[in-house]
């Protein structure tokens, strides 16, 4: 079949996974072979594996993003930016927030967002890391309270607590930055150490569940001989503008506190919901190719997507490194669409591992099956973190933005 018309491929936000399939593909195919747009609500591509840091106050948001126009060809690629509001796959459009567009292929990469179960309170009263404008804007809260304190004629040693809601790999990587940021802080605001608190509430019976347990036991007596106060299976019922209700069985408790933090669970884009697909929290079970079921010419790529692992017949958790190999595999699709020619290669993970930090100096890793920890788990998240930058925006981004405080 011969084409009249180059297609128009557009391809929904910038994360990990639309960036991925968007430098790919820029690479696989030629100015005259398609239309490639990307749309981003912003004009920059944050790591959503470091906002932890901004988050903490430990590294500045800009270290964390870069301009999309860096690592995209502007001769091939048209870069939108604009919010996606919807998208309607029956025919073949996106609603933006200021304007339309019309697709032949489309993937769909619009990432995480927090996922509160419906608990009373914590939209209006708990931050989530869940973007550049959030992970500021608990940096300056924190800030603010630690200002306040001294300024108040009545103390209120509240303002100075921290609560951390869930202690899976996001609590436990923002404990790890704000064990090491609260003593500047208290440098900073002439603040007696000892009057903050730091707490981490966590439903499930261990930190990290289903995490190494060696690994997990190492963190959590790192995290607690900095001053973190663990609440295990103990489970968040309500946030309040003055603190947290918790639940240990039938024991209930308010911990006032001047900063709750939600790090316990996210799901896909609501975007997906409001567009009609069939979905878990915003996520859809994708099939072997990485398309939507039904419809044949829609991509799902990153946290927006839902695979199951086979061996253990559950979803995998959504993750950075997925989200950057789909993008791959995706880009590889695309090209053989739009060219007709070849075959479409199904996805498979290659998980190589997983490291999470504890603050910039320390982590915990199981990596290609080999447990680490302390400094050497540590130099790894950074060269982690390096690769991923590597992948997008080669040698040259790695440069600008790369982590080399290895020492
Ligand atoms: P995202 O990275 O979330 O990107 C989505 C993009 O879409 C963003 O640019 C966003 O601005 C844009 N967007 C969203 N909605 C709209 C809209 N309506 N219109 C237009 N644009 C929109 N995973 C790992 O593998 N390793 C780690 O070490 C790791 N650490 C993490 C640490 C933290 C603190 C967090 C929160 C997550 C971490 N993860 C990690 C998980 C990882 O960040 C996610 O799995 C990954 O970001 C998913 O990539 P994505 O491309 O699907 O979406
Ligand atoms: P998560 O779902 O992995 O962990 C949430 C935690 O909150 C769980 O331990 C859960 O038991 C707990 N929880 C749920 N409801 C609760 C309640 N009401 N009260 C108290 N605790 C409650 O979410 P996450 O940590 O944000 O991770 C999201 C995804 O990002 C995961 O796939 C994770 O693997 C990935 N991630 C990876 C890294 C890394 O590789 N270093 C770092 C951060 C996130």
């Amino acid at each position: 079949m011969i084409r009249l018309k180059k297609p128009n491929v557009v391809i929904l936000g910038a994360g990990y996974g639309g960036l991925m399939t968007t430098v790919r593909l820029q690479k696989m195919v030629g100015v005259n072979e398609a239309n490639i747009t990307l749309v981003n609500k912003n004009d920059y591509h944050y790591e959503s594996t470091w906002l932890h840091e901004a988050s903490a106050g430990t590294l500045h948001h800009d270290r964390v993003r870069y301009p999309i126009a860096d690592v995209i060809d502007r001769s091939k690629v048209n870069f939108v930016k604009d919010t996606v509001v919807k998208v309607v796959p029956e025919e073949n459009r996106v609603i933006l927030e200021n304007g339309e567009l019309t697709y032949d292929y489309l993937v769909v990469a619009l990432g995480f967002e927090s996922e509160t179960f419906g608990i009373k309170g914590l939209k209006e009263y708990a931050f989530s890391i869940a973007n550049v404008n959030a992970a500021r804007q608990i940096r300056e809260h924190i800030e603010y309270q630690f200002a306040t304190y001294n300024t108040e004629e009545e103390k209120r040693d509240e303002r100075l607590t921290i609560v951390v809601g869930g202690a899976g790999f996001t609590g436990i990587e923002f404990l790890g930055e704000l064990v090491n940021r609260v003593p500047e802080l208290c440098r900073e605001y002439d603040v007696d150490p000892h009057k903050v608190r730091i707490i981490c509430v966590e439903a499930a019976p261990t930190a990290l569940p289903g995490f190494d347990p060696e690994l997990v036991e190492y963190a959590v007596n790192l995290l607690e001989r900095k001053g973190v106060e663990f609440k295990i299976g103990t489970a968040i019922k309500e946030c309040t503008p003055e603190g947290i209700i918790v639940a240990k069985g039938d024991e209930v408790e308010e911990i006032k506190a001047g900063t709750v933090v939600w790090a316990a669970g996210v799901r896909g884009s609501h975007v997906i919901d409001e567009s009609g697909f069939e979905a878990m929290r915003g996520r859809v079970k994708v099939d072997p190719f990485l398309r939507a079921p039904g419809y044949e010419n829609v991509f799902i790529v990153g946290d927006c997507s839902l695979i199951i692992n086979e061996e253990t017949n559950r979803p995998y958790p959504p993750t950075a490194q997925i989200a950057m190999q789909q993008g791959e595999v995706c880009a590889k699709n695309l090209a053989v669409l739009i060219r007709q020619q070849g075959e479409l290669q199904p996805f498979k993970p290659d998980i190589k591992g997983t490291v999470c930090s504890l603050g910039h100096d320390d982590a915990i890793g199981v990596v290609f099956g080999k447990k680490v920890w302390g400094s050497k788990a540590s130099f790894m998240k950074k060269m982690v973190d390096n690769r991923a930058l590597y992948l997008i925006g080669g040698p040259s981004l790695v440069m600008k933005k790369g982590k080399f405080n290895f020492l």
